[in-house]
């Protein structure tokens, strides 16, 4: 998600920033420019490089606009899903792009549709814009404030009218939001500070847990805080997996987290062994920081393949292991004979380490040790990432020892949260940790009645729309 205001090439900025934060969503991608009369929007299924070419950024004209790629976790991958989402209601026009997940947005929803409202898409994000077009109040920003105050859970958004840009971060500052300068003192608003890094905009902070930012009209620039304070809770998980090393999140730079994960589970988890391996990409910090502290060689006996997108042809007489083999590929030369180390970030439903054990294995491993720089994930998370639903998650039902034996590893452990902790340099409770143990800071309202009945309803649009392929279709 990205947002720039006073700049001739705002869609142009914000497409290069979306393309920094490609990482962050694959599903779709859009960008809405104002222009101090009426707001105009391109959104479309797939790559930021896909969606937009030089002359539909040309058509986005405008001194400000929005952007976001999505990463759905609330509503399946269609076009309609797509965002920043726009309507027009009695202020005038409205873009808004949303990162996180609301945890009452359902129950909203259903009221809403009792009440006569139509809904055009299955996201948790429409609700927001219903609930402004609703609001009494005479400003976008006291619509927005309003509309906020009655939904829960995690939301950075970034929200354009025609003159102005709003940015916003949840009480609990789940996702992260920062604000950056462009040469010239033009304000950019990034979900990661690597997107401010390719247009040579300067970090200057992060937006503060229930900050509201108002950029303009003009040069006009104002914070206010419209909500009732909250324990801040942003998501950990940011330093384990989504956010890329470049980045500073939190406060933090995200590598040197990553990399002090790795120490950590060397000092809790060591084992004589030959080579370390990360599982690229998301294992390379962690790995590099596991190999120097325990003193263990490194190196890429796991090759990835860049180019994966959708496979269309696949052999009629299956391959083992197809779906991970087109990404990854061990290094024979490395690995034969060797003790090895493997190292990932995460282990979710463990089907990938499953996949890569065995192909380790048969590149002439003679053990397979694997270490995971985060704890067990037990719960799913409702705040924005898609983790899978509890059944899915193997380490919810299954012990270390079990788990081990289904990936087929010589040894298996886990980064413990203490570990964690002192990896991130915080003390209990200053996150989110709600994956790895159940504690959710703010409680799901939306029971999973409901959540059924709005499966139906992302059928009923799945049968009209372009829709993209899931993460599991994707990944195999
Ligand atoms: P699995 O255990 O097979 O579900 O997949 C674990 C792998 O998925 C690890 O290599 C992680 O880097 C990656 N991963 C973890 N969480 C996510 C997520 N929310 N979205 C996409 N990939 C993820």
């Amino acid at each position: 998600m990205a947002a720039v205001h006073r700049h001739p090439e705002a869609s142009n900025l914000v497409y290069l920033a979306l393309y920094a934060l490609q990482h962050r969503g694959q599903e779709s991608a859009g960008i809405a420019a104002g222009n101090g009369s009426r707001i105009r929007r391109r959104v479309g299924m797939g790559h930021v490089a896909d969606v937009f070419t030089p002359e539909r950024l040309d058509e986005l004209s405008g001194a400000h606009a929005i952007g976001h790629v999505r990463y759905g976790t609330a509503g399946v991958s269609t076009l309609e899903n797509a965002q920043p989402l726009r309507m027009t209601h009695r202020r005038g026009p409205v873009a808004l792009a949303h990162n996180g997940n609301l945890v009452n947005a359902l129950s909203l929803r259903e009221r809403l549709v009792e009440e006569g409202s139509i809904f055009r898409t299955s996201s948790d994000t429409e609700v927001i814009l219903h609930l402004v077009a609703r609001s009494r109040q005479s400003t976008l920003e006291d619509a927005l404030a309003e509309a906020l105050n009655q939904v829960s859970g995690a939301y950075s958004l970034v929200v354009a009218d025609e003159a102005r840009v709003i940015a916003v971060r949840d009480p609990h500052g789940f996702r992260p939001l920062s604000l950056g300068r462009l040469p010239g003192g033009m304000p950019v608003v990034a979900s990661e500070s690597c997107a401010f890094d390719l247009i040579d905009a300067v970090f200057e902070r992060d937006l503060a847990p229930g900050e509201m930012l108002v950029l303009g009209p003009g040069e006009e620039e104002r914070s206010f805080f419209p909500f009732a304070p909250a324990d801040p809770s942003p998501c950990i998980f940011e330093y384990v997996y989504f956010s890329r090393p470049d980045s500073y999140v939190f406060g933090r730079p995200v590598g040197e987290v990553r990399r002090a994960l790795g120490i950590e589970l060397a000092r809790e988890h060591s084992v004589e062994a030959d080579l370390v391996v990360p599982v690229p990409d998301s294992g390379v910090p962690a790995a590099i920081g596991f190999a120097r502290e325990a003193e263990i060689p490194f190196d890429f006996g796991l090759v990835r393949n860049h180019y994966v997108g959708r496979t269309f042809i696949e052999p009629a007489q299956s391959i083992r292991h197809f779906g991970v083999k087109i990404k990854l590929n061990p290094v024979r030369s490395l690995i034969a004979g060797r003790r090895v180390v493997l190292v990932d970030d995460s282990l979710v439903r463990g089907t990938t380490m499953n996949k890569i054990v065995n192909m380790v294995r048969q590149a002439g491993a003679k053990e397979v040790h694997v270490r995971i720089s985060c704890p067990p994930t037990i719960s799913p998370c409702y705040y924005g990432v898609d983790t899978p639903s509890r059944d899915e998650l193997r380490a919810a039902s299954s012990s270390v020892d079990e788990l081990r034996n289904y990936i087929g590893a010589d040894s298996l452990a886990y980064q413990s949260l203490d570990g964690m902790y002192r990896a991130v340099g915080t003390e209990h409770g200053e996150f989110c940790v709600a994956c790895y143990t159940e504690d959710y800071p703010v409680p799901i309202s939306d029971g999973a009645e409901l959540r059924k009945r709005m499966r139906l309803i992302d059928e009923s649009l799945e049968d009209i729309s372009e829709r993209s392929l899931s993460r599991e279709e994707r990944d195999g």
